[in-house]
């Protein structure tokens, strides 16, 4: 058994998901678990229409609803001819669950509105891409998969259940397997004991993958994007970026830990915790070997840089000059908690104490408020934190040339340098 993991970009258009079936073709007699995005931008499409069905701007809602629609209808035209009616059924039913809730009044929190809607992104592009294939031949099965993974009702971040979803992954997708070799399902969502739809995170495909990958006791794990495979920075922003061959859990974890926008943080944690090995591979060309991590030891490995912008430095002061002492810091820590927030640096001093944070800015009012019972605060934005794992000096002095450190933190294996244009 193998799980593959479909980002959006790969069912971004016709010609990809084309690609899509291509692959698959290469694995003719491999039982594949696959877990497929919403293609290209739909998520972000998708939190535009809750974000303006919140703010009671109705008509709107259902206008930027309308289009994320009909994209959806145009790629099936495209796509379908024999089992258009068939996928039309089944995607109307999720136009109709959002279309549905559109036409209420918001009465409960946005979070919770914004997964209602946002999980259509996923159940359309499975449905498309499910009746493709079976249309081009390639048996498939499609499930939902908000019958499978069930989690808590804390919205936009749901936790799993991780027994009540094993005893369905054993009872509802091993059977599937007899019928078919490919099984299609959802990344990033599932729904609560009431029934709720929920989400993982932003880009929680690949831990869904993952989840998936552990529960089943896979031989491996590939997630297919459109690079050759993981970079030692991000591709974009630097054209010299090297392509790394081979890498293990440790590495990774670190990198998405600091920001590094490759994989998911939470999906290296169940595939470590079966030591199944996890493949990132180019859906452009599946020639390509890929990277691979794994379990072992990996020397020799190049600086790996990784850039957080927009963070914010929250500078909070003692304000009689008492030490800042266990007390305060336990205050921070649980208020932290509280916001759910999460300190990308810190630094205590004597009587002083700074937190770096990503800059969400009702957090980070939210956070200043409450800290300001204790202490002095200030905060500072426009930051950006740099991290480069196996550093060296000139590379260092490279990615800080033209900016003013406002704090450094360092080990033998990382540095940690937070950072301002230089005025
Ligand atoms: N569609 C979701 C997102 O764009 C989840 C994912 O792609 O992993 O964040
Ligand atoms: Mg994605």
């Amino acid at each position: 058994m193998k799980v593959f993991k479909f980002g959006g970009a790969s069912v971004q258009s016709i010609e990809r998901i084309q690609l899509v079936a291509d692959i698959l073709r290469s694995y003719p007699n491999e039982k594949i678990l696959i877990v497929i995005s919403a293609m290209g931008k739909t998520t972000n499409a998708l939190e535009k229409v809750a974000e303006a069905f919140f703010n009671n701007h109705k008509e709107e809602a259902l206008q930027l609803f309308e289009a994320v629609k009909q994209n959806h209808l145009t790629t099936a035209k495209y796509l379908l001819v024999t089992h258009y009616n068939e996928a039309l059924e089944r995607l109307s039913h999720f136009f109709t669950e959002v279309e549905w809730l559109l036409h209420d009044k918001p009465v409960r929190d946005f979070d919770y509105y914004y997964d209602q809607i946002v999980c259509a992104g996923e159940l359309l592009s499975t449905g498309i891409v499910s009746a493709y294939l079976n249309e081009v031949g390639i048996d498939n099965s499609w499930i939902d998969v908000r019958d499978i993974v069930r989690t808590d009702n804390n919205f936009r971040d749901a936790n799993i259940d991780w027994t009540f979803t094993q005893q369905k992954v054993n009872s509802e997708i091993l059977p599937l397997f007899e019928d078919s070799n490919l099984v299609i399902t959802q990344g990033f969502i599932g729904a609560t004991d009431d029934n709720e739809s929920t989400t993982l995170g932003r880009e929680g495909s690949d831990y869904t993958a993952a989840v998936f990958a552990n529960m089943l006791d896979a031989d491996s794990q590939t997630i297919w994007k459109d690079v050759e495979g993981v970079m030692n920075a991000d591709p974009k922003a630097f054209p010299d970026a090297q392509f790394i061959s081979d890498l293990n859990y440790t590495e990774v974890i670190e990198m998405a830990y600091y920001g590094a926008q490759v994989i998911h943080p939470k999906t290296i944690k169940p595939l470590q915790n079966k030591g199944i090995p996890l493949q990132v591979k180019c859906f452009l060309d599946k020639t390509l070997p890929g990277t691979i991590i794994h379990n072992k030891p990996v020397k020799n490995l190049p600086p790996i840089i990784v850039v957080k912008p927009q963070q914010a430095l929250i500078h909070l002061h003692s304000r009689d000059f008492s030490f800042v002492g266990e007390k305060p810091v336990a205050d921070l820590y649980e208020l932290l908690a509280e916001i759910r927030i999460k300190p990308n640096l810190m630094q205590t001093g004597a009587v002083s104490i700074q937190v770096c944070l990503d800059d969400r800015p009702e957090k980070i009012e939210k956070l200043a408020l409450a800290a300001s019972a204790f202490f002095e605060v200030e905060v500072e934005k426009g930051l950006t934190l740099l991290t480069i794992r196996h550093y060296n000096e000139a590379i260092l002095q490279k990615m800080i040339a033209g900016h003013t450190i406002e704090l450094r933190q360092q080990s033998p294996e990382t540095v940690q340098v937070l950072m301002l244009p230089t005025r």
